[in-house]
């Protein structure tokens, strides 16, 4: 992989800062903790060292919550510079027990019952969010790379993004993004919230495909954008959403193995076991994975394979988590209760069948239970990724387990030679156990080496720079698209070609352009301040306003009745000028809708939500109300179904615009119809506005000294983007100043 860090400075934000802070001379040093995120991180930092650009001089910065809270720039770390945020507990119960434990933490993870929803959790979250934005802009500067991590900071890419618009901004979510039918059970202003905020970033990642597609169609349900593959065209920029499925430092574990004290380890461990094998787990103490109903299948296999009993041990570790929480110790006392009475109903007097512990293992008690073990019993009911699957895999050096895999682990995606199992099924993990013990050695040490390639090769570091270098490819994406956006300079130039021309014409498309998009046609009318511009424009004797819509006659007179402008109504198809009556612009019958209607009423019955408009020459069927994802595979099916007629009927063709199809008789568009007024009359400054794809025509009709705008992101014939209907009417005015 090639690496092209895309920045100076990296910066980590994450709920937790993983040192511990001592007393010293100085003011404080910081001590780091164990822990996934910190051991990449400090990887990193030593490769940062090694590399040739700006990133040697500067240490990472990581910026979270602290246990003890010294003044940023008086604790001393090797790696990095620390920002610690204050949070007063009182606000933190609510933010981080409360929002993120209690809700977001059961929701996103599927255990709906579980989630709490209060009031003031919401609240709490904002606010905990707003300290920890406070502090962090203080610090960063230009060419730093925002690093955004979990569930706890789901509102603070855009936090960042409104006080530093250019920031680069990465954010990473830890657990699973949930199905919509599981997000949508957030109140509805949160969901956008998180939405919105999570959108502030440049690159979203997550640790599986299927969460960055849940992801992606939450996007599309409550914010109605485009979305092309993993890119989400925002109202003001391109956000990509991908997979980086996070690794672990590979050789780390693979080492150990055959460290002297690991070695020590597992000598102590196979003396104690004799001739038993071995059954391992170790996971924290969490309702998501999967502890009780492992012991339950483990109960089932003794009871189902006698002639196991005696020569089998499970030993499930338990670290200590959260457990002065209600739900938690209702949970261990559970397992304990479980525990003590299958050994009470399998023991003998020479043998215990499950050896439970609730404590933290050392690195070297962990690498050598990992690689002594013969089974690794791996079974959460629903986990984000579980590294623990993988360092098991790494750590396999002298005694080639086999593994055992929840389906419901983002693990399960790489790790497919694992034995993969429903974890809610008591007799699948019974069964996968007596498979596992019965394994010959030729097809553990093949399933083994080949997941060992692969997590060997997407390591911790492959991980990051594949983050880093995605980043970068995003950022100049962005950087093409922003090439055509309109800013102070583009704008004074064409205020200044207004100001000198004695004749004008300015084409203004409606719906999205003038005025924003509504549930319905009908309720998009013009409002007073919108309205009160075009009739200024319009009052200026040197100027031709020309509205140029889709849209029926009756309704454009509605709006503009009293403003003395041209209309173009049905794409074309109609044109009035000030004072004077309608005119068609080319003759046609319609006898195509007695073919055409019948089809478009069977899609509206086959795709909720959709409707049509009729109108003289035309008829339009509107999907802008329906589930995006199935709306685009019924208007697949409409085109194969029309170009059925078209075959055969030919006075009538299909248009696309935005979230809408529509048949209309015969070949006009915008295009023709302002080449005609073009052609009329000599203008010495032509503009025309426009946002969706039947605009196109129109840009391409206008000469080249003329100047198009298109609004929104997507790619155009016009020569410049605004990106909403608000900027381009701040355009309209600034031209009249
Ligand atoms: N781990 C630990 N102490 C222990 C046992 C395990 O710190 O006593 C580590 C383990 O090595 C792994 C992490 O805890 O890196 C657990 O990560 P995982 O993704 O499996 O689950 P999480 O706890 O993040 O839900």
């Amino acid at each position: 992989m090639i690496i092209k860090e895309p920045f100076d400075r990296l910066v980590i934000i994450a709920y937790r800062l993983p040192f511990k802070f001592v007393k010293s001379k100085e003011g404080f040093k910081a001590i780091q903790n164990a822990g996934g995120l910190v051991s990449a991180i400090l990887a990193l930092s030593e490769s940062f060292k090694k590399s040739k650009n700006t990133l040697v001089n500067n240490k990472i910065l990581w910026s979270g919550v602290g246990d003890h809270l010294p003044e940023p720039g008086k604790i001393e770390n090797e790696h990095f510079d620390i920002v610690p945020v204050r949070i007063p507990a009182r606000l933190n119960d609510q933010f981080y027990g409360g929002f993120s434990n209690d809700l977001i933490w059961p929701l996103f993870h599927y255990f709906s019952s579980y989630s709490v929803i209060k009031n003031n959790y919401f609240e709490a979250y904002k606010e905990a969010n707003i300290l920890f934005c406070q502090e962090i802009i203080k610090h960063i500067k230009p060419g730093d790379f925002i690093w955004i991590h979990d569930y706890q900071l789901l509102l603070l890419p855009e936090m960042i993004r409104q006080k530093i618009p250019d920031a680069t901004i990465g954010f990473f979510l830890h657990i699973p993004f949930p199905s919509y039918e599981i997000f949508r059970q957030l109140p509805r202003p949160w969901r956008d919230a998180i939405i919105q905020g999570m959108l502030g970033a440049d690159l979203i990642g997550f640790h599986t495909h299927d969460y960055t597609q849940h992801f992606i169609k939450s996007v599309k349900r409550t914010t109605g954008f485009e979305c092309r593959q993993n890119v989400i065209f925002t109202s003001n920029k391109v956000v990509k959403a991908d997979a980086f499925p996070i690794g672990i430092d590979f050789e780390k574990f693979h080492q150990a193995s055959y460290d002297k004290a690991v070695l020590k380890e597992k000598d102590k461990i196979r003396k104690s076991l004799g001739e038993q094998k071995l059954v391992f787990s170790v996971d924290r103490l969490d309702y998501t994975k999967g502890l009780l109903s492992r012991l339950l299948g483990f109960e089932t296999f003794l009871e189902k394979n006698p002639g196991w009993r005696s020569k089998v041990v499970f030993n499930m570790v338990v670290v200590p988590s959260r457990d002065s929480i209600e739900k938690y110790k209702e949970m261990k006392k559970e397992i304990e209760s479980t525990v003590g009475r299958i050994n009470g109903r399998f023991s003998t007097l020479s043998w215990r069948p499950l050896v439970y512990q609730y404590k933290t293992l050392s690195f070297n008690e962990l690498v050598a239970l990992y690689d002594i073990s013969d089974v690794g019993l791996i079974t959460p009911l629903r986990d984000g990724m579980n590294l623990v699957a993988k360092e098991f895999v790494a750590s396999q050096r002298e005694n080639l387990d086999a593994l055992i895999l929840s389906e419901m682990a983002g693990a399960a995606a790489e790790l497919n030679e694992a034995l993969i199992i429903n974890p809610a099924d008591n007799n699948e993990i019974a069964e996968a156990i007596l498979t596992a013990l019965e394994m010959s050695p030729l097809e553990k040490k093949t399933r083994i080496e080949r997941m060992q390639n692969r997590i060997a090769s997407y390591n911790v570091f492959t991980w990051a720079h594949d983050f880093f270098n995605q980043t970068n490819e995003i950022k100049s994406q962005q950087n093409m698209m922003r090439v055509k956006y309109i800013n102070p300079g583009i704008t004074g130039t064409i205020a200044m070609a207004y100001q000198k021309a004695g004749r004008r014409i300015l084409f203004l498309d409606y719906d999205g352009t003038l005025v924003a998009f509504a549930k319905y046609p009908e309720l998009a009318v013009i409002d007073k301040t919108t309205l009160k511009i075009v009739k200024k424009l319009a009052s200026d004797p040197r100027n031709h306003i020309v509205i140029i819509s889709g849209r029926g006659k009756e309704f454009l007179e509605k709006q503009f009745g009293t403003v003395p402008v041209t209309l173009v109504a049905e794409h074309g198809y109609f044109i009035k000028k000030a004072g004077e009556a309608w005119e068609s612009t080319i003759s046609a019958d319609a006898q195509w809708k007695e073919a055409v209607m019948p089809i478009l009423k069977e899609y509206v019955d086959r795709c909720n939500g959709t409707f049509i408009e009729e109108k003289t020459g035309s008829l339009a069927w509107h999907y802008r109300n329906a589930d995006m994802d199935f709306a685009q595979l019924r208007l697949n099916e409409l085109r194969d179904d029309l170009a059925e007629i078209i075959r055969h009927k030919t006075d009538f063709e299909i248009l696309e615009g935005h979230k809408v199809l529509e048949v209309k008789s015969g070949k006009y568009d915008k295009g023709q119809a302002a080449a005609v007024l073009i052609a009329k009359e000599y203008y010495d400054f032509i503009l025309a506005a426009g946002d969706d794809k039947t605009d196109e025509f129109l840009f391409q009709a206008i000469p080249d000294f003329g100047y198009t705008i298109r609004v929104g992101l997507s790619p155009s014939f016009a020569r410049y983007n605004v990106p909403d209907t608000d900027s381009l009417l701040t355009l309209l005015q600034t031209l009249m100043r």
